[in-house]
């Protein structure tokens, strides 16, 4: 069974994304529990809690389809310590904010050397930031995401997630999410069936299947290879449907959030449903 939702909106209070999942017929959701472009958030209130929990509980989806997704200002491979440090502070700020609403995972961007310091060495940093996070947090999930390479950030490549996983002590408490935009412009071909089993083999043999905790589920403006991030609704962009259609078809992608991260909302429900009526019965 799939489970097929959207990055909502949360303004207003974290209850409003289960109403806004439910609005356009979603049975998975991501979201930010904070705003993502400011370090700082008020502190969840007893008020905002109890109505996240009944929200939640109204809209029927759970913990395990929920993916809460971390702020954008947060670097944990910082080449400079102070702000790698200020970096963790916030992360593991938000993987208590998850322990509060009973998320089990939440999805980050590994992180980026800004051209100070080698791949190799940001990695490591990010591989510290992680295991002292999961030492300071109880059970959240830390789920890293691929990324398109753009700049210097980090997680293009299967490598450099088998290599992070590779570093954590507690692997129960690591996971990975794969954006198919980034894939794909990262170099990862999916659109025909044999591209998709090539690309799925190796994420297999590099990562392992059993770290999958997670999809994003975007079409892609630039091309394969391209290193350039810019999402597309469905098939508008360079991937097209037949890969969305391999994945609904993939049992191996079975209750995990599959989260879009289209361009345009207003089409967020018929995506939904164009998802879902590619499954084959
Ligand atoms: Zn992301
Ligand atoms: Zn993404």
């Amino acid at each position: 069974m799939k489970y097929v939702g959207a990055h909502v909106s949360a303004s207003g209070g974290v209850y409003n994304a289960p109403i806004n999942a439910v609005a356009i017929g979603a049975k998975a959701f991501a979201l930010f529990t904070k705003n993502q472009r400011q370090w700082k958030a008020k502190e969840l209130d007893s008020k905002t809690i109890d109505k996240w929990f009944e929200e939640l509980e109204k809209s029927k989806i759970q913990a395990k389809h929920i993916l809460p997704h971390d702020s954008y200002l947060i670097n944990l491979g910082h080449p400079e310590e102070e702000k790698r440090e200020k970096s963790l502070d916030g992360f593991i700020h938000e993987l208590q904010r998850c322990e509060i609403l009973k998320l089990d995972r939440l999805n980050f961007h590994p992180g980026s050397h800004l051209r100070k310091i080698s791949e190799e060495q940001c990695l490591d940093r990010i591989a510290l930031s992680m295991n002292q996070a999961i030492d300071a947090t109880k059970d959240v999930k830390l789920v890293i995401e691929n990324t398109a390479g753009q700049g210097s950030n980090l997680g293009y490549k299967f490598e450099h997630l088998a290599y992070l996983i590779d570093k954590i002590e507690d692997k129960s408490r690591v996971g990975v999410c794969i954006d198919t935009c980034h894939m794909f412009t990262a170099g990862y071909d999916i659109r025909t069936r044999e591209a998709y089993d090539k690309t799925w083999k190796e994420f297999d043999e590099i990562v392992g299947r059993e770290y999958l905790m997670g999809m994003h589920l975007n079409d892609s403006k630039p091309e394969l290879g391209s290193k350039v991030d810019r999402h597309d609704s469905l098939g508008k962009g360079k991937i097209g449907w037949d890969a969305f259609k391999f994945i609904m078809n993939d049992e191996r992608m079975d209750d995990i959030p599959l989260i879009l991260e289209t361009i345009d909302e207003t089409i967020w429900a018929q995506e939904i449903k164009g998802l879902y009526d590619l499954v084959e019965k």
